[in-house]
């Protein structure tokens, strides 16, 4: 099923959305998003991913999601989507590589301690915004521009793939048409995500042997819908194989149901161009209510039962422990920091500086920052 094709982003080297910061002459045989698409695989903080937390720290096992892997899967779910709705499948991908690259170590509690770190200091963390400093600061290389002069399309789309941002909350991202609504390829990346995470999670979550088979059946409706046919199928399978043929369905209906109710809301609205999407008054990348519903029940399941769970919370504990011991360290004597960053300090301030060089870092990394500062003492 196609979309008017209007609907899609352009790959011409001259549209709108195309425009670099810096310009650039057209590559004789890559389009714009192809390019940009290589600049995030080739850039450093892409790489850093593979040593980032998603769930499961790496005290687990080595068999879990690390970000990398995770943004790996975000970016097969979202190009099936874009290609069999007729979207741009080079712009999906590249956003979908940078949807996490924002994201510090330790996962959601790595981004909850930094963002308390910074709220005492009246600063906010946000991995988009933090995304967008990567992209157009961070990454140094190119000896023409800092950053990696992406085009206007990905940076609209790591602000804006899953949320909206008030213009007047945020003026220094007026250059990112924020009353209007992003393009279908930056909206299905949001999607895509949940998708990739809700499933993965339960995976890695029986993996863990944190969740239990019986009480999933029992809880979340999805799964049990095609737990059950699988279970007649296959009735001396070992029950984990079970288990991820169900999972894979699951999957595979979440996708199903993005693409038909993308399609639905697109023809129901009438649009048939990229404006009409933009100025449609809510997002037309979508779950059905049905869908919508069920996806709910599975993820507050997730909440309640793994994020939350106590064997997790070890992990958490330790990750707000070491990201507050060394922001407070690096705040108080921002000489301590290296000089790339401690040279920022007088112009941005310690706390934003410390929290710029810790979103950036490893679980890994931090963990040997954190052994020598406790080592000084
Ligand atoms: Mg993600």
């Amino acid at each position: 099923m196609l979309l008017p094709t209007g609907c899609a982003v352009s790959d011409a080297a001259s549209d709108p959305l195309a425009v670099r910061v810096f310009p650039e002459p057209p590559h004789p045989y890559r389009s714009p998003f192809q390019r940009d698409l290589g600049r995030i695989i080739h850039a450093r903080a892409f790489r850093r991913l593979a040593g980032k937390t998603q769930v499961f720290t790496h005290r687990y096992s080595d068999h879990f999601r690390s970000r990398l892997t995770h943004t790996m899967e975000v970016a097969q779910i979202a190009r099936t989507v874009a290609v069999t709705l007729g979207l741009n499948e080079d712009l999906t991908e590249a956003l979908a590589l940078v949807h996490d690259i924002g994201h510090p170590p330790f996962g959601h509690a790595g981004e909850r301690a930094l963002d308390d770190a910074l709220r005492h200091h009246g600063l906010r963390f946000d991995h988009n915004l933090h995304a967008l400093r990567i992209v157009e600061h961070f990454e140094l290389r190119y000896a023409a521009f800092r950053g990696l002069n992406l085009t206007l399309a990905l940076r609209e789309g790591i602000i804006k793939h899953s949320r909206d941002y008030s213009a007047a909350e945020h003026p220094e991202l007026s250059e990112y048409l924020l009353d209007l609504r992003p393009p279908l390829e930056a909206q299905i990346i949001d999607l895509a995500d949940e998708i990739a995470y809700l499933t993965a999670d339960f995976d890695d979550g029986m993996e863990a042997e944190i969740l239990d088979l019986d009480e999933i059946r029992k809880h979340v409706r999805i799964f049990e819908h095609f737990f059950v046919p699988m279970q007649a199928e296959y009735p001396d399978a070992p029950s984990k194989l079970v288990f991820n043929e169900a999972l894979k369905r699951v999957l595979n209906a979440l996708v199903n149901d993005l693409i038909a109710e993308t399609g639905r809301q697109v023809k129901a609205a009438g649009v048939t161009t990229l404006d009409d999407i933009r100025n449609a008054p809510h997002r037309l990348a979508a779950f059905s209510p049905e869908m919508e519903e069920l996806r709910l029940e599975a993820k507050r399941y997730l909440y309640a039962n793994l994020y939350n769970c106590e064997e997790l919370a070890r992990d958490h504990e330790a990750a707000a422990r070491v990201i507050a011991e060394l922001f407070r360290a690096w705040t108080v004597d921002p000489s301590l920091l290296p000089s790339s960053y401690a040279s920022r300090v007088q112009e941005e301030g310690a706390p934003r500086v410390a929290a710029d060089y810790i979103a950036g870092m490893t679980d890994n990394f931090i963990m040997t920052q954190y052994e020598e500062f406790q080592n000084k003492l």
